[in-house]
């Protein structure tokens, strides 16, 4: 007998890759298996030609030129090379970073690391609906600031910065700015240009794309931005990142951008409405909080907290029929309730019972219908359970 598997609303930890991803990718583990760096033969060529190719899809998606494009293994390299980049590069210039504490793991680790080497890190609090407030962020950039890193998209409440913005203040105080765009790229229109951005982290695996690659883009004029390289070796994407690419994957992530990028208009819209429709029949539990702002949000995204009922259970109550996250996203088997929702201002009862709905590509409207009566119903279940069991 098959077990059917739960219905899948963790879009935001991974994606399921695309067929079409995945067909684009076959040849080059095929017939094109040769070495990018072999300049001397066929074998070579071919695959320089797929992952040039891929290289102008990826830097056309973001407004930006091929060789400001270094390939990684995704956006927790991408972000590491930038942050730690940055700081060995400028150190001599300055030796204070501002970030924010709802980051990715993979922004704040390099930030706590660097403290430990003696640079002063400001983590900037959010409002309550999860944004920042810019003018704090202006005044916390002093003469010896030399880097700001605030994400485009959060990956737990899907709340979407104002980059421009603060881009724009970034480059009048002349100070270096990184973005992270794990979750943005591919779902919502980016532009390094418009949105002043000097560093941005990407990965193919948020937008149905294959685990493992991903790539910095590193302004190469107005103004030149220096990075200092943290993998050493055999000079590979101009000395900044080196190891053998791989075409393949490189390939399926220029191949993941081209269809999201293509597609997005009308899946926002699609996935904006399955979205909503969640909420609208969530909300109609009591104590039931929407965590993050509810406009300035990628259209996939849907967290909520819940009064009454104990997160861990709750969880476990629902994972036999829908496959989401709880308060404590990118750490499963750790019990600390999720940084991202204690920002906002959360207990952390209340943020370990908070759920994180990532809706995807291949989300459908009788899956959503399902989940949100599961959760109606576990929810009032777990209720009923909790006022026979206390004392009377
Ligand atoms: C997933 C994610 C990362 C890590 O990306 P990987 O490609 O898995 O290393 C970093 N930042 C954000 C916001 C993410 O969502």
């Amino acid at each position: 007998m098959t077990v059917k598997k739960p219905i899948y609303l963790d879009n935001h930890a991974t994606t399921k890759p695309d067929p079409r991803v995945v067909e684009a990718l076959l040849p080059y583990l095929k017939e094109y298996f040769g070495n990018p760096a072999s300049v001397g033969h066929i074998y070579g060529w071919e695959a320089e030609a797929g992952v040039k190719q891929a290289r102008q899809i990826i830097a056309q998606a973001i407004n930006a030129r091929e060789e400001e494009i270094i390939f990684t293994s995704g956006a927790t390299e991408a972000n590491n090379l930038a942050i730690k980049g940055v700081a060995e590069a400028y150190f001599q210039k300055g030796r204070h970073i501002v970030t924010v504490s709802t980051e990715h793991n993979a922004v704040l680790e390099p930030c706590q690391y660097l403290e430990k080497l003696g640079f002063e890190v400001t983590y900037l609090p959010v409002k309550k609906n999860g944004l920042l407030d810019i003018n704090l962020l202006a005044d916390s950039i002093r003469t010896d600031t030399i880097l700001v890193s605030v994400m485009t998209a959060n990956n737990e409440i899907g709340v979407i910065q104002d980059i421009e913005t603060i881009g724009a203040i970034c480059k009048e105080k002349g100070v270096i700015f990184h973005t992270d765009a794990a979750q943005a790229i591919g779902k919502i229109p980016l532009d390094v240009e418009k949105m002043n951005v000097d560093l941005m982290s990407l990965t193919a695996h948020k937008v149905h794309g294959i685990k493992g690659v991903g790539a910095l883009y590193i302004r190469s004029r107005n103004p030149r931005v220096k990075i200092a390289p943290q993998i050493h070796g055999g000079g590979q994407e101009r000395g900044l990142r080196s190891g053998t690419l791989s075409p393949p994957l490189i390939v399926s992530f220029g191949e993941t951008i081209k269809i999201a990028l293509k597609e997005m208009p009308q899946e926002n819209e699609r996935l904006r409405r399955l979205r909503d429709y969640l909420w609208q029949k969530l909300s109609q539990l009591d104590g039931i909080h929407l965590n993050g702002d509810f406009q300035q949000r990628l259209p996939g995204n849907l967290n909520v907290s819940i009064e009454g009922v104990n997160g861990p259970a709750l969880l476990l109550a629902l994972n036999s029929k829908i496959a989401v996250s709880s308060g404590a996203a990118c750490s499963s088997g750790n019990p600390k309730p999720s940084h991202v929702l204690k920002a906002l201002g959360h207990s952390d009862q209340l943020a370990k019972a908070s759920l994180r709905f990532g809706l995807g590509r291949f989300t459908t409207e009788a899956e959503i219908e399902e989940a949100a009566e599961v959760v109606l119903e576990t929810v009032r279940i777990l209720r009923r359970q909790k006022i026979a069991a206390s004392p009377q």
